[in-house]
């Protein structure tokens, strides 16, 4: 396994894979890797013969009072897991090999980046969508996985590959959630004493949605509600719970055929996202009509 520092380092070995017949996958992460991050990669080796994982935490995604510095970090850990997962080569660029002096060009994902996580973290998908163009420049890879753990910078990354007429195809891997329902996250390494029982709520939260659902509910009020009472009963504050269109994040009036119930809360100083797409019982959309 190669591990690269510079742009023109892993785009040559891209390249060389190409011309040795491979398709090329690209898994970008912020490092501190865990079982979700390897489903990415099982899932990229599964479509091409040489796959990249960059380890790079991002500093253009994080706000001025956000947790850049102490975001946690083992990259001896990081290049072992991707060692025995079968990765190709590691592409861990220092930040100013990404960012040089003078650098001032980013991609902005006008609409698809305002609500959600874009309202409270301003600039944060700015952030992911620049660091993402410049990884498809320096890998130039034929796939790249994405977590639907983070749903709304997925639709951000198809928006902007579409747009930009970027020829990588996006698949989106659902996310991966310990044996009691918690998300996968690198700041789960944050969650102190009580902390990690009380964020089960989120996934709770989700499943008794879809339950609410699946009995027949489509408004969204019944349904946030009972979301916002579990969320509470946990001590979670709540960052935001909405419902949105899957596709365009639009906000939706009933919960038919399908919405997305994007929730992001503090459990201490530790903030949580986590996401279900909701789906009416068939024909429910039909019986929503007037
Ligand atoms: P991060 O290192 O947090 O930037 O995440 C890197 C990639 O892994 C992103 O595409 C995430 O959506 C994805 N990811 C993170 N956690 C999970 C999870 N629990 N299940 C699936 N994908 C995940």
């Amino acid at each position: 396994m190669e591990i690269l520092e510079r742009v023109e380092e892993v785009r040559g070995a891209s390249r060389a894979a190409k011309a040795r017949g491979n398709k090329v996958a690209l898994v970008p992460t912020m490092g501190y890797l865990h079982p979700g991050h390897l489903e990415l990669v099982r899932r990229g080796r599964e479509l091409a013969g040489f796959c990249v994982v960059s380890i790079f935490v991002n500093p253009t995604q994080f706000g001025p009072s956000e947790d850049l510095e102490k975001y946690p970090r083992d990259f001896a850990r990081d290049t072992e897991l991707c060692r025995a997962a079968g990765v190709a080569a590691v592409f861990a660029p220092p930040a100013a090999e990404m960012y040089p002096d003078g650098f001032q060009t980013y991609v902005t994902v006008e609409g698809l980046s305002q609500p959600l996580c874009g309202a409270r973290r301003p600039g944060h998908f700015r952030g992911v969508a620049t660091v993402v163009a410049k990884l498809f420049h320096a890998v130039e890879p034929d796939f790249a996985l994405f977590g639907e753990k983070d749903y709304q910078q997925l639709q951000v990354v198809r928006r902007m590959v579409r747009d930009l007429d970027m020829a990588v195809r996006i698949e989106g891997v659902p996310t991966v959630r310990e044996a009691d329902g918690l998300a996968l996250s690198s700041r789960n390494a944050y969650l102190q004493g009580d902390e990690r029982q009380r964020s089960l709520a989120l996934s709770r939260a989700l499943e008794r949605a879809q339950e609410l659902v699946s009995a027949g509910e489509s408004r969204p009020e019944p349904v946030l509600a009972a979301v916002g009472r579990i969320l509470a009963e946990a001590g979670v504050r709540v960052d935001y719970a909405e419902l949105r269109d899957p596709t365009t994040l639009a906000p939706v009036a009933r919960i038919a055929p399908r919405a997305v119930l994007a929730l992001a809360g503090f459990v201490g100083k530790t903030r949580l996202i986590d996401n279900r797409v909701l789906s009416a019982p068939e024909g429910a959309a039909r019986r929503a009509e007037p």
